[in-house]
């Protein structure tokens, strides 16, 4: 079977995109452990990130500081997480490298890495609509 986010990289799968260039796409993650969690996917397939060719992994950082940095700006988070699981035995789910951006606010509490949910697919799309333009 083939991979589910390569699907979504080639647009073969729907995703709520908020960032894409040539090396990488970011997307909102479907099962997020807080509202704007974003997943920055390399698209190169790659299943861990010591299987990525290195000159991917600066574009790929790069992203990351910039989706962190929208998560900040738009979404008015205190402070996030940069998360990067590799092997199932690690919580690795789907074999493609892929960073997780979470966004935190003060006062919730300590962070978890329980997956959630949007309470419906509009306060999905408001997020995202928030993340992309402004
Ligand atoms: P991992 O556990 O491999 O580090 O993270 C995989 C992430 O991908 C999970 O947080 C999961 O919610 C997310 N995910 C899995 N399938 C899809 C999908 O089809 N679309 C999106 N947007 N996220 C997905
Ligand atoms: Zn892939």
């Amino acid at each position: 079977m083939e991979c589910i986010f390569c699907k979504i990289i080639k647009g073969e799968i729907p995703s709520s995109k908020i960032f894409e260039d040539d090396h990488v796409v970011a997307f909102l993650d479907i099962g997020p452990c807080e509202k704007g969690h974003t997943l920055v996917v390399p698209k190169c397939h790659a299943a861990r990130i010591t299987d990525l060719p290195a000159e991917e992994l600066l574009p790929a950082m790069e992203a990351v500081r910039r989706v962190a940095k929208l998560l900040c700006d738009r979404l008015g988070c205190d402070g996030f997480n940069v998360l990067q699981n590799n092997g199932e035995c690690a919580g690795q789910t789907v074999p493609h490298v892929h960073f997780h951006v979470v966004p935190r606010w003060n006062g919730r509490g300590k962070p978890t890495w329980k997956e959630g949910k949007y309470d419906s697919p509009e306060e999905m799309a408001a997020i995202h609509a928030k993340l992309v333009n402004g």
